[in-house]
């Protein structure tokens, strides 16, 4: 009946996304001039601004992975684009492959790994612990794998996998090490060259400080050759190393359209990165972190991991006993516009999930939340020391100053 499209009763509103503070597990918080670099001029991908831009992007990345690595570039994609691209370009079909699952991302690891037609073996820990470096040593001796692939920060569960014993016993078994850096990038030490670490993603929206839909990777010496020795094509086109190399490398050629406003904002993102410091990022986030670990501990919230192998950026903590995950969630979105995290696989139900990613570990976030959480909990008939989780936060910053 009614043939016009454009009828006033079917067009949409405007957006106006509403402002949140992002304290889950990504996208955290993004910096007004990354917001703003993404609203300068859309170039041609093949524009010689852009590939300056380009240029830019692999040497700031380089500086945050802490490598010299030539083959470092920002997929089109978000993290676990990442994951696949390192995953397709290193396996063949029937290649032995370890995937560490303490988590839902080194679960990820694993089926990603077997899709591609690794013959995985996956070593497992319960959610919140990490490897040992003897668990390693055992299963390289046992499998003898091409590839060892693990996560360094578990945003499922909030532990930090130690690296640098792992990265020894793989390559003195003659393996590759495959590292998960979504959310440790730009938040703790990534240091690919030191530790020899051979291929590592990462992706925007964690600690980089910058929306989704980039993945940087790097691949190191060891991992080109694996490359330019397979013997069967990588079986994604998209993904394919060889092919993007000469997209990002210095032949240009036309590969897919890069999303060219994306790139500006991770420039700008990785500008502020390299601009603070990496040790002075690094420090940041420990701070609010135990500032954070401060004020829940006096309001008798325990963590889901154990302190020497937490994480700064990602605090997973137990949910009380008779609280309602949901209902807090949502009071603290609806009430004070703050989002977190809720648990992820077995963890579902059981824990929060708080980020402190890049630009969200700040003092006024750690604050906010711990008076935001003390009304929710009271709502929900628990009640702790009143204020008691701001004066403790507000003790360790005044401290530490
Ligand atoms: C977020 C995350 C991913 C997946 O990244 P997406 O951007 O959601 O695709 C992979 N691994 C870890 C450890 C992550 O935190």
């Amino acid at each position: 009946m009614n043939s016009s499209v454009s009828s006033s009763a079917n067009l949409c509103a405007p957006l106006n996304p509403p402002v949140r503070i992002l304290m889950g597990p990504g996208p955290s918080e993004i910096h007004p001039s990354v917001l703003a670099a993404m609203a300068a001029p859309t170039v041609g991908h093949l524009d010689p601004y852009f590939l300056k831009v380009m240029d830019e992007v692999q040497s700031m990345l380089r500086q945050v992975f802490q490598t010299t690595n030539h083959m470092t570039m920002a997929i089109s994609g978000t993290g676990s684009a990442g994951m696949e691209t390192c995953v397709v370009n290193l396996i063949e079909p029937g290649d032995r492959m370890v995937a560490c699952v303490n988590g839902v991302f080194g679960g990820r690891l694993a089926d990603v790994a077997a899709r591609v037609g690794a013959a995985v073996t996956t070593i497992e820990r319960p959610f919140g612990e990490v490897f040992s470096s003897e668990e390693i040593a055992e299963v390289v001796q046992r499998v003898k794998p091409k590839v060892v692939g693990i996560v360094q920060a578990e945003t499922s569960t909030g532990a930090h996998q130690p690296l640098e014993e792992i990265a020894r016993i793989v390559h003195e078994a003659g393996a590759l090490l495959i590292v998960d850096c979504v959310t440790s990038l730009a938040g703790v030490p990534v240091e690919v060259d030191r530790l020899g670490i051979d291929a590592a993603y990462s992706g925007s929206q964690k600690c980089l400080g910058c929306p989704p839909g980039l993945a940087p990777v790097t691949f190191g010496p060891k991992a080109l050759e694996a490359m330019d020795q397979r013997k069967t094509r990588v079986s994604s086109w998209y993904l394919d190393i060889g092919l993007l190399r000469n997209y990002w490398g210095s032949n240009r050629a036309y590969h897919h359209t890069a999303p060219i406003n994306m790139n500006y904002a991770l420039h700008q993102a990785l500008r502020l990165v390299l601009s603070e410091g990496l040790e002075a990022r690094f420090a940041r986030h420990k701070l609010h972190h135990q500032a954070l670990r401060a004020g829940l501990s006096a309001m008798q919230i325990q963590y889901a991991v154990a302190p020497e192998v937490s994480l700064p950026m990602l605090n997973a903590v137990r949910i009380p006993e008779g609280v309602d995950d949901v209902a807090v969630r949502s009071q603290l979105l609806n009430e004070f516009g703050i989002e977190i995290g809720g648990g992820l696989g077995p963890m579902k139900g059981k824990t929060w999930r708080i980020g402190l990613m890049g630009e969200t570990a700040k003092k006024s976030n750690v604050l906010l939340f711990l008076a935001a959480l003390e009304q929710c909990l009271n709502r929900q008939g628990v009640r702790p020391p009143a204020g008691a989780g701001i004066a403790a936060a507000n003790e360790y910053y005044i401290a530490s100053r």
